[in-house]
């Protein structure tokens, strides 16, 4: 892990605590919307589409596909990767992609949710090529 891109450590308030607890147990967690049935991601208090406060979390099976994506070469130490990834529960998220090849990733690629350790030892999620 030493020779790689350091992630970078979420700054965590009251809004998204659980979020990061849930990301210590390996778990990707959503907001679901109890007002108008959308789900939402970042993870905040009040719903983005209608404004609720009537929000609660849900647990994502940390499945999708990349939708865009970037590999970032020039100006850093170690080159990195993006994406916005396309959850199988229909949003999108923004998200490092780990354990691939960067010349061989694909827009539509199946991807998993993975939880590595940033420089701080908190834990955030990544995404990983099923294949
Ligand atoms: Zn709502």
């Amino acid at each position: 892990m030493s020779q790689a891109h350091r992630l970078p450590s979420p700054i965590i308030n009251s809004e998204n605590k659980p979020f990061w607890d849930a990301a210590q147990n390996n778990q990707l967690t959503l907001k679901f919307c109890n007002s108008c049935k959308e789900l939402h991601y970042y993870p905040r208090t009040l719903c983005p589409h209608c404004g609720s406060d009537d929000t609660a979390w849900v647990e994502s099976k940390g499945l999708g596909e990349i939708y865009s994506y970037t590999v970032m070469r020039r100006g850093v130490e170690f080159p990195f990767a993006m994406a916005y990834v396309r959850l199988d529960e229909g949003i999108s998220i923004l998200t490092h992609l780990t354990n691939c090849d960067f010349d061989g990733i694909k827009i539509g690629q199946k991807v998993r949710v993975v939880f590595q350790e940033t420089q701080d030892g908190i834990k955030t999620h990544l995404f990983e090529p099923l294949e």
